[in-house]
């Protein structure tokens, strides 16, 4: 018996639906419990249990004619505060309700809705630039398990649907967009367009690009994945994930019931921290890509920086689709430097920003994808992908724009000085 409660069912305000609140409106109010405590923030509930009053209260969750909690990793108040509020913010202008569940990495919920999806003797395609451990769960951990898998550079239209028809069996076609690290932009509604008239599911990897600047359901697709470790986060105190989807039993009973099942359960603390930081979401998107813009153009500039990959700049070979589908260009830029010495001696020259791993931080985090996130990858692989050596990855942050750039002009003074 454990079936997870509609969200809108579940304590607290429902989802909201039915107003007409920007996007601001709804990243600070939906989703929040105003529960009979009367507490302005939402109560952190750290248990792992609930109690029943009586057995008649039994007997009437058990037969469905009342919700209860019962058990955290079955659900929790906080995470399904959480889950109505980036519902609102990923269903944003939707005529109909979308339905989320939250896991406790964006893997857990990469995984859950692969496996949600696809099984045995099924078959998946994705674009051949992607996060580096979702790299390797398509390449080797899920053909382990039976589900063979393929990639189409940039999921070509054309090349797209000839591996579709090689591969009758595709249940998924798999889109990070902007990719991680290259910044290659995926049409996600033209992509739909073709995977649904072969019978294929959709589902977005969209940590980059956040709800605030692009909501792929809005454009078709069938499910959202989020890392909810960045942007959604954005203070860098939490590792988490979620799917979004607008079909309710996928997530009730498809991809988001494994999180009971494989067990990828968030805190309530970590989902806590989660709705917090998702409050000012749009606030900071904004500072992020005005940020990253005056960073992109200034590297652009510099005789050093061999080239700069930001889906803004005009120069960017998919610059026109994201302007189709993005509000704006988000805070992740790449950098070629033209060989690892130069790469490394920038990333030593920078002072204020750090060299880290992961990113959507409040501060500006620099890392070298072809020694870091990527380099699982062989040598081969990666330079087929565009992950070069002198590849320097940027998540820009809400510092003013001008220390940032300061701090990258010098490293660029020391990495061409030696
Ligand atoms: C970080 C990230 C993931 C994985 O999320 P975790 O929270 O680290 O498990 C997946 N996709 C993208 C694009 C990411 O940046």
């Amino acid at each position: 018996m454990e079936t997870p409660l509609p969200v809108t069912d579940q304590m607290g305000k429902d989802d909201d639906s039915g107003n007409d609140w920007e996007m601001p409106t709804e990243s600070v109010h939906a989703g929040e419990m105003h529960d009979a405590s009367g507490a302005h923030i939402d109560p952190i509930h750290m248990t792992s249990t609930y109690i029943f009053e009586d057995s008649g209260a039994i007997k009437s969750w058990g037969s469905g004619e009342s919700g209860a909690h019962v058990y955290s990793r079955v659900g929790n108040p906080n995470r399904e505060a959480l889950a109505r509020k980036l519902s609102a913010l990923e269903g944003f202008g939707m005529a109909s309700p979308v339905y989320a569940e939250i896991f406790s990495s964006g893997m857990g919920a990469v995984s859950s809705a692969l496996l949600g999806l696809a099984g045995s003797g099924d078959h998946i395609i994705a674009q051949s630039v992607l996060y580096g451990t979702t790299n390797h769960l398509v390449n080797e951990v899920l053909p382990k398990y039976g589900i063979t898998t393929s990639r189409v550079p940039l999921l070509q239209g054309d090349l797209l649907v000839e591996e579709l028809a090689a591969n009758p069996n595709t249940k998924v076609v798999y889109i990070e967009t902007p990719a991680n690290p290259t910044m290659s932009v995926i049409d996600i509604a033209s992509t739909t367009e073709i995977a649904h008239s072969h019978g294929a599911s959709v589902v977005v990897d969209n940590t980059f690009a956040t709800p605030v600047l692009q909501r792929p359901l809005s454009l078709g697709a069938d499910v959202v994945v989020h890392s909810t470790t960045k942007f959604i986060n954005g203070h860098g105190t939490v590792i988490g994930g979620a799917l979004i989807s607008r079909d309710p039993d996928f997530i009730e009973n498809g991809g988001g019931a494994l999180v009971r099942y494989i067990g990828a359960v968030p805190s309530a603390m970590d989902c806590w921290l989660t709705s917090i930081g998702l409050k000012t979401l749009p606030l900071r998107m904004r500072e992020h890509c005005a940020n990253a813009r005056a960073l992109a153009d200034f590297l652009d500039g510099s005789e050093m920086v061999e080239r700069t990959y930001w889906p803004g700049l005009e120069s960017h070979p998919q610059h026109e689709i994201a302007s189709k589908q993005m509000d704006d260009f988000g805070a992740m830029i790449s950098i070629d430097m033209g060989d690892f010495e130069t790469a490394s001696r920038l990333m030593d020259g920078l002072s204020m920003c750090s060299l880290a791993v992961s990113l959507g931080n409040v501060d500006t985090l620099v890392q070298h994808p072809a020694s870091m996130t990527h380099r699982l990858m062989s040598e081969e692989d990666r330079l087929a992908v565009g992950i070069t050596d002198g590849m320097v990855r940027i998540s820009v942050g809400i510092e003013s724009a001008k220390d940032i750039i300061a701090d990258f002009d010098r490293a660029i003074s020391f990495a061409g000085g030696s």
